[in-house]
Protein backbone atom coordinates (compact mmCIF):
# COMPACT_ATOMS: atom_id res chain seq x y z
CA UNK A 1 0.00 0.00 0.00
CA UNK A 2 1.47 3.91 -0.45
CA UNK A 3 2.07 6.08 1.85
CA UNK A 4 -0.17 8.78 0.43
CA UNK A 5 1.82 11.89 1.77
CA UNK A 6 5.20 11.25 0.39
CA UNK A 7 3.52 9.97 -3.26
CA UNK A 8 4.40 11.41 -6.28
CA UNK A 9 1.98 13.69 -7.57
CA UNK A 10 3.17 14.11 -11.43
CA UNK A 11 3.77 10.83 -13.51
CA UNK A 12 4.29 9.62 -17.14
CA UNK A 13 0.93 8.00 -17.41
CA UNK A 14 -1.55 7.55 -15.45
CA UNK A 15 -3.98 4.61 -15.95
CA UNK A 16 -7.55 4.15 -14.93
CA UNK A 17 -8.53 0.74 -13.78
CA UNK A 18 -6.65 -1.96 -13.26
CA UNK A 19 -8.47 -4.95 -14.97
CA UNK A 20 -6.81 -6.90 -17.67
CA UNK A 21 -6.47 -3.69 -20.01
CA UNK A 22 -5.29 -1.73 -17.34
CA UNK A 23 -2.49 -3.98 -15.63
CA UNK A 24 -1.31 -5.12 -19.10
CA UNK A 25 -0.69 -1.31 -19.60
CA UNK A 26 1.11 -0.90 -16.36
CA UNK A 27 3.39 -3.47 -16.54
CA UNK A 28 4.12 -2.61 -20.30
CA UNK A 29 4.99 1.00 -19.29
CA UNK A 30 6.62 0.25 -15.90
CA UNK A 31 9.02 -2.16 -17.25
CA UNK A 32 10.20 0.51 -20.07
CA UNK A 33 10.61 2.93 -17.19
CA UNK A 34 7.93 5.09 -17.73
CA UNK A 35 6.21 6.88 -14.01
CA UNK A 36 3.42 4.97 -13.81
CA UNK A 37 0.28 5.34 -11.58
CA UNK A 38 -2.56 2.87 -12.13
CA UNK A 39 -5.47 3.83 -9.68
CA UNK A 40 -8.45 0.61 -8.89
CA UNK A 41 -11.18 1.67 -7.40
CA UNK A 42 -12.69 -1.89 -7.20
CA UNK A 43 -11.03 -2.10 -2.97
CA UNK A 44 -10.73 -6.12 -3.90
CA UNK A 45 -14.66 -6.88 -4.92
CA UNK A 46 -14.33 -9.43 -7.94
CA UNK A 47 -15.64 -8.85 -11.51
CA UNK A 48 -18.19 -11.11 -12.45
CA UNK A 49 -16.74 -12.89 -15.00
CA UNK A 50 -16.87 -16.59 -16.61
CA UNK A 51 -13.21 -16.97 -16.35
CA UNK A 52 -12.80 -18.38 -19.62
CA UNK A 53 -9.32 -17.47 -21.09
CA UNK A 54 -8.74 -18.40 -24.42
CA UNK A 55 -5.62 -19.99 -25.22
CA UNK A 56 -5.03 -16.63 -28.11
CA UNK A 57 -5.11 -14.78 -24.78
CA UNK A 58 -2.81 -16.73 -22.57
CA UNK A 59 -0.22 -16.83 -25.80
CA UNK A 60 -0.67 -12.84 -26.13
CA UNK A 61 0.15 -13.42 -21.92
CA UNK A 62 3.31 -14.89 -22.56
CA UNK A 63 5.57 -12.03 -22.34
CA UNK A 64 3.86 -11.17 -18.71
CA UNK A 65 5.86 -14.82 -17.99
CA UNK A 66 1.67 -16.54 -16.63
CA UNK A 67 1.72 -18.94 -13.74
CA UNK A 68 0.89 -22.35 -14.00
CA UNK A 69 -2.12 -22.31 -12.34
CA UNK A 70 -3.65 -19.83 -15.11
CA UNK A 71 -3.58 -23.19 -17.43
CA UNK A 72 -4.74 -25.60 -14.86
CA UNK A 73 -8.20 -26.36 -16.06
CA UNK A 74 -7.97 -26.62 -20.33
CA UNK A 75 -10.63 -26.56 -21.90
CA UNK A 76 -10.08 -29.65 -24.84
CA UNK A 77 -13.97 -30.54 -25.18
CA UNK A 78 -16.59 -28.66 -26.08
CA UNK A 79 -20.23 -29.79 -25.86
CA UNK A 80 -23.27 -27.63 -27.22
CA UNK A 81 -26.61 -28.08 -25.83
CA UNK A 82 -29.86 -26.87 -26.82
CA UNK A 83 -32.93 -27.36 -25.08
CA UNK A 84 -34.93 -30.66 -25.20
CA UNK A 85 -32.53 -31.94 -27.34
CA UNK A 86 -29.32 -34.13 -27.56
CA UNK A 87 -26.13 -32.14 -27.53
CA UNK A 88 -23.59 -32.41 -29.55
CA UNK A 89 -19.85 -32.96 -28.15
CA UNK A 90 -16.29 -32.61 -30.05
CA UNK A 91 -13.29 -33.26 -28.46
CA UNK A 92 -10.30 -31.18 -30.06
CA UNK A 93 -6.28 -32.10 -29.64
CA UNK A 94 -5.36 -29.31 -28.50
CA UNK A 95 -7.04 -26.88 -25.46
CA UNK A 96 -9.09 -23.78 -27.16
CA UNK A 97 -9.16 -22.26 -23.32
CA UNK A 98 -8.52 -22.21 -19.98
CA UNK A 99 -11.00 -21.61 -16.56
CA UNK A 100 -9.44 -19.06 -14.35
CA UNK A 101 -10.47 -18.10 -10.77
CA UNK A 102 -11.49 -14.60 -12.45
CA UNK A 103 -10.57 -12.63 -9.05
CA UNK A 104 -7.43 -14.72 -8.84
CA UNK A 105 -6.63 -13.33 -12.25
CA UNK A 106 -6.96 -10.02 -11.50
CA UNK A 107 -4.85 -9.98 -8.32
CA UNK A 108 -1.65 -11.15 -10.00
CA UNK A 109 -2.09 -8.71 -12.84
CA UNK A 110 -2.44 -5.91 -10.05
CA UNK A 111 1.12 -7.75 -8.51
CA UNK A 112 2.61 -7.79 -11.91
CA UNK A 113 1.94 -4.16 -12.63
CA UNK A 114 3.69 -3.39 -9.07
CA UNK A 115 6.62 -5.63 -9.41
CA UNK A 116 7.38 -4.01 -12.55
CA UNK A 117 7.60 -0.80 -10.72
CA UNK A 118 3.66 0.69 -10.85
CA UNK A 119 2.24 2.77 -8.91
CA UNK A 120 -0.75 0.99 -7.56
CA UNK A 121 -3.58 2.64 -5.90
CA UNK A 122 -7.00 1.58 -4.58
CA UNK A 123 -8.49 4.89 -5.51
CA UNK A 124 -11.34 5.41 -7.75
CA UNK A 125 -10.87 8.17 -10.61
CA UNK A 126 -13.67 11.04 -9.76
CA UNK A 127 -12.79 12.79 -12.66
CA UNK A 128 -10.43 14.18 -14.77
CA UNK A 129 -9.36 17.37 -16.54
CA UNK A 130 -6.24 19.29 -18.29
CA UNK A 131 -3.84 21.25 -16.41
CA UNK A 132 -1.00 22.83 -18.00
CA UNK A 133 -0.50 20.43 -21.12
CA UNK A 134 -0.85 17.83 -18.71
CA UNK A 135 -3.92 15.29 -17.85
CA UNK A 136 -5.05 15.95 -14.07
CA UNK A 137 -7.16 13.28 -12.80
CA UNK A 138 -9.01 13.72 -9.07
CA UNK A 139 -9.60 11.24 -6.53
CA UNK A 140 -9.28 10.67 -2.47
CA UNK A 141 -5.57 11.18 -1.76
CA UNK A 142 -5.22 12.85 -5.48
CA UNK A 143 -5.03 14.97 -7.59
CA UNK A 144 -2.44 13.47 -9.65
CA UNK A 145 -0.98 14.88 -12.98
CA UNK A 146 0.47 12.91 -16.24
CA UNK A 147 1.32 13.57 -19.36
CA UNK A 148 -0.71 10.20 -20.89
CA UNK A 149 -3.83 8.99 -19.78
CA UNK A 150 -5.16 5.52 -20.25
CA UNK A 151 -8.62 4.59 -19.38
CA UNK A 152 -9.19 1.13 -18.17
CA UNK A 153 -12.24 1.65 -15.98
CA UNK A 154 -14.46 -1.12 -18.24
CA UNK A 155 -17.93 -0.71 -18.90
CA UNK A 156 -19.59 2.64 -18.58
CA UNK A 157 -16.01 3.73 -17.21
CA UNK A 158 -16.18 7.22 -16.04
CA UNK A 159 -12.95 8.57 -18.65
CA UNK A 160 -14.51 7.40 -21.80
CA UNK A 161 -17.72 9.33 -21.80
CA UNK A 162 -15.15 12.48 -20.38
CA UNK A 163 -12.80 12.07 -23.13
CA UNK A 164 -14.95 11.91 -25.76
CA UNK A 165 -14.25 8.52 -27.34
CA UNK A 166 -16.22 5.55 -28.07
CA UNK A 167 -17.17 2.63 -26.05
CA UNK A 168 -18.72 -0.23 -28.04
CA UNK A 169 -22.77 -0.07 -28.00
CA UNK A 170 -23.45 -3.63 -28.80
CA UNK A 171 -23.66 -5.07 -25.88
CA UNK A 172 -24.31 -8.53 -23.71
CA UNK A 173 -26.03 -8.48 -20.50
CA UNK A 174 -24.47 -11.52 -18.32
CA UNK A 175 -25.21 -13.11 -14.65
CA UNK A 176 -22.70 -15.30 -13.57
CA UNK A 177 -23.22 -17.24 -10.40
CA UNK A 178 -19.83 -19.42 -9.09
CA UNK A 179 -20.73 -22.64 -7.01
CA UNK A 180 -19.98 -26.19 -5.49
CA UNK A 181 -19.40 -28.35 -8.66
CA UNK A 182 -22.28 -31.05 -8.12
CA UNK A 183 -20.54 -34.78 -8.49
CA UNK A 184 -23.04 -35.46 -11.28
CA UNK A 185 -21.59 -32.65 -13.57
CA UNK A 186 -17.68 -33.55 -12.59
CA UNK A 187 -17.54 -35.80 -15.42
CA UNK A 188 -19.15 -33.88 -18.16
CA UNK A 189 -17.61 -30.90 -17.59
CA UNK A 190 -13.65 -31.90 -16.52
CA UNK A 191 -11.53 -30.38 -19.18
CA UNK A 192 -14.43 -29.24 -20.96
CA UNK A 193 -17.29 -26.47 -21.28
CA UNK A 194 -21.00 -26.11 -22.00
CA UNK A 195 -22.35 -23.98 -23.86
CA UNK A 196 -26.43 -23.59 -24.59
CA UNK A 197 -28.14 -21.80 -27.39
CA UNK A 198 -32.03 -21.35 -27.76
CA UNK A 199 -32.11 -21.56 -24.46
CA UNK A 200 -31.99 -17.90 -23.15
CA UNK A 201 -33.65 -16.29 -26.48
CA UNK A 202 -30.92 -14.13 -28.19
CA UNK A 203 -28.31 -15.19 -26.11
CA UNK A 204 -26.35 -18.08 -24.69
CA UNK A 205 -26.46 -20.39 -21.28
CA UNK A 206 -22.64 -21.38 -20.03
CA UNK A 207 -21.28 -24.17 -17.61
CA UNK A 208 -17.46 -24.41 -16.71
CA UNK A 209 -15.98 -26.55 -14.62
CA UNK A 210 -12.75 -25.79 -12.19
CA UNK A 211 -11.95 -28.97 -10.27
CA UNK A 212 -14.51 -28.47 -7.40
CA UNK A 213 -16.19 -25.13 -8.72
CA UNK A 214 -18.77 -24.78 -11.23
CA UNK A 215 -19.12 -21.53 -13.14
CA UNK A 216 -22.87 -20.82 -14.24
CA UNK A 217 -23.72 -18.57 -16.03
CA UNK A 218 -26.00 -16.60 -19.06
CA UNK A 219 -25.47 -13.78 -21.36
CA UNK A 220 -28.06 -11.91 -23.92
CA UNK A 221 -27.58 -9.56 -26.49
CA UNK A 222 -28.97 -6.41 -25.91
CA UNK A 223 -30.65 -4.82 -28.95
CA UNK A 224 -28.51 -1.11 -28.56
CA UNK A 225 -31.34 0.84 -27.73
CA UNK A 226 -32.55 -1.18 -25.28
CA UNK A 227 -32.25 -1.12 -21.36
CA UNK A 228 -31.28 -4.10 -19.38
CA UNK A 229 -33.40 -6.90 -19.64
CA UNK A 230 -36.03 -7.68 -16.76
CA UNK A 231 -36.08 -11.08 -16.58
CA UNK A 232 -32.30 -12.07 -17.11
CA UNK A 233 -32.70 -13.16 -13.56
CA UNK A 234 -35.46 -15.60 -14.30
CA UNK A 235 -33.74 -16.75 -17.52
CA UNK A 236 -30.75 -17.95 -15.68
CA UNK A 237 -33.09 -19.52 -12.95
CA UNK A 238 -34.56 -21.62 -15.80
CA UNK A 239 -30.84 -22.12 -17.43
CA UNK A 240 -29.70 -23.70 -13.96
CA UNK A 241 -33.08 -25.74 -13.83
CA UNK A 242 -32.56 -27.39 -17.48
CA UNK A 243 -29.51 -28.56 -15.72
CA UNK A 244 -30.83 -29.98 -12.95
CA UNK A 245 -29.30 -27.32 -10.42
CA UNK A 246 -31.63 -25.35 -8.22
CA UNK A 247 -28.68 -22.96 -6.72
CA UNK A 248 -29.33 -20.69 -3.25
CA UNK A 249 -27.54 -17.05 -3.49
CA UNK A 250 -28.02 -14.36 -6.15
CA UNK A 251 -26.12 -14.05 -9.57
CA UNK A 252 -23.96 -11.69 -10.14
CA UNK A 253 -24.13 -9.32 -13.59
CA UNK A 254 -22.76 -6.54 -15.64
CA UNK A 255 -22.54 -5.43 -19.17
CA UNK A 256 -19.78 -6.69 -21.58
CA UNK A 257 -19.61 -3.89 -24.30
CA UNK A 258 -18.04 -4.75 -28.05
CA UNK A 259 -17.92 -2.61 -31.02
CA UNK A 260 -21.23 -1.98 -32.77
CA UNK A 261 -19.47 -0.79 -36.12
CA UNK A 262 -16.27 -0.98 -37.89
CA UNK A 263 -14.71 2.03 -36.92
CA UNK A 264 -14.38 3.12 -33.35
CA UNK A 265 -12.51 6.04 -32.02
CA UNK A 266 -10.04 4.68 -29.42
CA UNK A 267 -7.48 7.49 -28.80
CA UNK A 268 -7.36 11.40 -28.93
CA UNK A 269 -4.28 13.29 -28.56
CA UNK A 270 -2.91 11.79 -25.42
CA UNK A 271 -5.62 9.77 -24.07
CA UNK A 272 -6.81 6.63 -24.94
CA UNK A 273 -9.15 3.70 -24.08
CA UNK A 274 -8.81 0.09 -23.56
CA UNK A 275 -10.63 -2.92 -23.04
CA UNK A 276 -14.01 -2.68 -21.93
CA UNK A 277 -13.79 1.28 -21.62
CA UNK A 278 -13.00 0.98 -25.40
CA UNK A 279 -15.74 -1.78 -26.32
CA UNK A 280 -13.72 -4.26 -27.21
CA UNK A 281 -14.90 -7.43 -26.32
CA UNK A 282 -15.91 -10.13 -29.17
CA UNK A 283 -19.64 -9.81 -30.44
CA UNK A 284 -20.09 -13.71 -30.20
CA UNK A 285 -19.29 -14.88 -26.59
CA UNK A 286 -18.76 -11.19 -25.09
CA UNK A 287 -15.03 -13.09 -24.37
CA UNK A 288 -13.29 -9.61 -23.53
CA UNK A 289 -9.89 -10.33 -21.01
CA UNK A 290 -7.75 -11.08 -23.65
CA UNK A 291 -9.18 -8.74 -25.85
CA UNK A 292 -8.21 -6.04 -23.23
CA UNK A 293 -4.91 -7.10 -21.98
CA UNK A 294 -3.49 -6.89 -26.01
CA UNK A 295 -5.25 -3.12 -26.24
CA UNK A 296 -3.99 -2.44 -23.01
CA UNK A 297 -0.42 -3.63 -24.10
CA UNK A 298 -0.81 -2.18 -27.83
CA UNK A 299 -1.65 1.13 -26.12
CA UNK A 300 1.27 1.00 -23.84
CA UNK A 301 3.44 0.07 -27.04
CA UNK A 302 2.40 3.08 -28.51
CA UNK A 303 2.29 5.45 -25.46
CA UNK A 304 6.46 4.42 -25.51
CA UNK A 305 6.59 5.28 -29.38
CA UNK A 306 5.20 9.04 -28.43
CA UNK A 307 2.06 8.66 -30.86
CA UNK A 308 -0.98 7.09 -29.92
CA UNK A 309 -2.43 6.81 -33.38
CA UNK A 310 -0.29 4.09 -33.31
CA UNK A 311 -2.79 2.30 -31.00
CA UNK A 312 -6.01 3.13 -33.10
CA UNK A 313 -4.47 2.06 -36.28
CA UNK A 314 -3.51 -1.09 -34.80
CA UNK A 315 -7.18 -1.71 -33.13
CA UNK A 316 -8.88 -0.88 -36.46
CA UNK A 317 -6.65 -2.85 -38.76
CA UNK A 318 -7.08 -6.03 -36.96
CA UNK A 319 -9.56 -6.70 -33.79
CA UNK A 320 -12.15 -4.22 -35.45
CA UNK A 321 -11.80 -5.29 -38.42
CA UNK A 322 -12.47 -9.21 -37.10
CA UNK A 323 -15.30 -8.11 -34.32
CA UNK A 324 -17.37 -6.86 -37.57
CA UNK A 325 -17.31 -10.20 -39.30
CA UNK A 326 -18.01 -11.94 -35.49
CA UNK A 327 -21.26 -9.25 -35.41
CA UNK A 328 -22.53 -10.96 -38.63
CA UNK A 329 -22.19 -14.22 -37.05
CA UNK A 330 -23.44 -13.57 -33.70
CA UNK A 331 -26.35 -12.44 -35.63
CA UNK A 332 -27.02 -15.58 -37.24
CA UNK A 333 -25.96 -18.10 -34.39
CA UNK A 334 -28.16 -15.86 -32.13
CA UNK A 335 -31.49 -15.65 -34.64
CA UNK A 336 -31.19 -18.96 -35.85
CA UNK A 337 -29.86 -21.22 -32.49
CA UNK A 338 -31.63 -24.44 -34.02
CA UNK A 339 -29.52 -24.33 -36.74
CA UNK A 340 -26.20 -23.55 -35.20
CA UNK A 341 -26.86 -26.75 -32.66
CA UNK A 342 -28.06 -28.77 -35.72
CA UNK A 343 -24.90 -28.19 -37.56
CA UNK A 344 -22.86 -29.21 -34.55
CA UNK A 345 -24.73 -32.45 -33.94
CA UNK A 346 -24.63 -33.66 -37.80
CA UNK A 347 -21.01 -32.14 -37.81
CA UNK A 348 -19.15 -31.80 -35.12
CA UNK A 349 -16.02 -31.75 -36.55
CA UNK A 350 -17.34 -28.31 -37.71
CA UNK A 351 -16.64 -27.60 -33.78
CA UNK A 352 -13.03 -27.15 -34.18
CA UNK A 353 -13.24 -24.10 -36.24
CA UNK A 354 -14.23 -22.76 -32.57
CA UNK A 355 -11.08 -24.31 -31.17
CA UNK A 356 -9.04 -22.31 -34.07
CA UNK A 357 -10.95 -19.48 -33.42
CA UNK A 358 -9.88 -19.33 -29.56
CA UNK A 359 -6.30 -20.24 -30.36
CA UNK A 360 -5.90 -17.73 -32.75
CA UNK A 361 -5.44 -19.58 -35.78
CA UNK A 362 -8.64 -18.35 -37.93
CA UNK A 363 -10.08 -15.11 -37.75
CA UNK A 364 -13.95 -14.66 -37.86
CA UNK A 365 -14.06 -13.66 -41.10
CA UNK A 366 -12.89 -17.53 -41.82
CA UNK A 367 -15.29 -19.01 -40.20
CA UNK A 368 -17.52 -17.06 -41.77
CA UNK A 369 -16.33 -17.78 -45.24
CA UNK A 370 -16.26 -21.39 -43.90
CA UNK A 371 -20.22 -21.64 -43.19
CA UNK A 372 -20.80 -20.01 -46.21
CA UNK A 373 -19.38 -23.28 -47.65
CA UNK A 374 -21.77 -25.40 -45.98
CA UNK A 375 -19.17 -26.67 -43.71
CA UNK A 376 -17.83 -28.86 -46.89
CA UNK A 377 -14.89 -30.14 -44.59
CA UNK A 378 -12.34 -28.40 -47.17
CA UNK A 379 -11.87 -25.96 -44.35
CA UNK A 380 -11.70 -22.11 -44.13
CA UNK A 381 -9.01 -20.02 -46.96
CA UNK A 382 -6.72 -18.75 -44.38
CA UNK A 383 -5.07 -15.20 -45.33
CA UNK A 384 -1.61 -15.85 -43.65
CA UNK A 385 -0.77 -12.45 -44.37
CA UNK A 386 -3.35 -10.39 -42.11
CA UNK A 387 -1.84 -9.42 -38.76
CA UNK A 388 -3.30 -10.63 -35.97
CA UNK A 389 -5.03 -8.56 -32.91
CA UNK A 390 -3.09 -11.12 -30.60
CA UNK A 391 0.29 -11.22 -31.48
CA UNK A 392 0.54 -7.52 -30.88
CA UNK A 393 0.69 -6.07 -34.40
CA UNK A 394 2.23 -2.64 -33.54
CA UNK A 395 4.24 -1.77 -36.78
CA UNK A 396 7.03 0.60 -35.00
CA UNK A 397 9.24 -0.91 -31.85
CA UNK A 398 8.88 1.59 -28.50
CA UNK A 399 11.47 3.76 -28.53
CA UNK A 400 10.67 5.95 -24.59
CA UNK A 401 9.62 8.74 -25.72
CA UNK A 402 7.50 9.25 -22.80
C1 LIG B 1 -20.81 -12.04 -16.29
C2 LIG B 1 -19.61 -11.86 -17.19
C3 LIG B 1 -18.90 -12.97 -17.62
C4 LIG B 1 -17.77 -12.82 -18.44
N1 LIG B 1 -17.07 -13.92 -18.81
C5 LIG B 1 -15.95 -13.79 -19.55
C6 LIG B 1 -15.16 -14.92 -19.88
O1 LIG B 1 -15.46 -16.05 -19.49
N2 LIG B 1 -14.05 -14.74 -20.64
C7 LIG B 1 -13.68 -13.50 -21.08
O2 LIG B 1 -12.66 -13.39 -21.79
N3 LIG B 1 -14.40 -12.40 -20.77
C8 LIG B 1 -15.51 -12.51 -20.01
N4 LIG B 1 -16.23 -11.40 -19.66
C9 LIG B 1 -15.78 -10.09 -20.15
C10 LIG B 1 -14.57 -9.61 -19.33
O3 LIG B 1 -14.85 -9.72 -17.96
C11 LIG B 1 -14.22 -8.16 -19.67
O4 LIG B 1 -14.24 -7.99 -21.07
C12 LIG B 1 -12.85 -7.79 -19.12
O5 LIG B 1 -12.84 -7.88 -17.73
C13 LIG B 1 -12.47 -6.37 -19.53
O6 LIG B 1 -11.29 -6.01 -18.88
P1 LIG B 1 -10.99 -4.47 -18.58
O7 LIG B 1 -9.64 -4.42 -17.96
O8 LIG B 1 -11.24 -3.66 -19.79
O9 LIG B 1 -12.11 -4.00 -17.53
P2 LIG B 1 -12.49 -4.58 -16.10
O10 LIG B 1 -12.06 -5.99 -15.96
O11 LIG B 1 -13.92 -4.26 -15.91
O12 LIG B 1 -11.61 -3.73 -15.10
C14 LIG B 1 -11.88 -2.36 -14.89
C15 LIG B 1 -11.34 -1.97 -13.53
O13 LIG B 1 -11.40 -0.55 -13.41
C16 LIG B 1 -11.95 -0.22 -12.14
N5 LIG B 1 -12.55 1.12 -12.26
C17 LIG B 1 -13.69 1.44 -12.93
N6 LIG B 1 -13.88 2.77 -12.84
C18 LIG B 1 -12.86 3.27 -12.11
C19 LIG B 1 -12.52 4.57 -11.66
N7 LIG B 1 -13.28 5.65 -11.95
N8 LIG B 1 -11.40 4.73 -10.92
C20 LIG B 1 -10.61 3.66 -10.62
N9 LIG B 1 -10.90 2.39 -11.01
C21 LIG B 1 -12.00 2.21 -11.75
C22 LIG B 1 -12.94 -1.32 -11.85
O14 LIG B 1 -13.20 -1.41 -10.46
C23 LIG B 1 -12.17 -2.55 -12.39
O15 LIG B 1 -11.32 -3.07 -11.41
C24 LIG B 1 -17.36 -11.51 -18.84
C25 LIG B 1 -18.07 -10.39 -18.40
C26 LIG B 1 -19.17 -10.56 -17.58
C27 LIG B 1 -19.91 -9.34 -17.10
Amino acid sequence: MLNLGAMERVFDAIIVGLGPAGAAAAVELARSGARVLALDGSRGRGKPCGGCLSARGLDAMTWMEPPAWLSAHPVRRLWIGYPGRPGASYLSQRPGAYLVERARLDRWLARRAEQAGAQVLCARARDIGREQGLWRVEGAGGPWRAKWLLAAGGAGGLTARRLGLDGGRWRFAALVQEMPMPARLRPVLSEAAFLELGGVTGGYGWAFGRGETLNLGIAWLMDRDQGCPGGLRRRFEAFAHRLGLNPSGTPRGAIIPCPHRRRLKVAQGRAAVLGDAAGLADPVLGEGIAQAMVSGRLAAQAVLAGDLSLYQHAVDETLLTDHHHARLLARLIYRMPQVFHGLARHRPGGIELGFNWLRGEIAPGDIWLCLLRGLSGRGPRLDSSRASYYSSPLVHRPNRRV
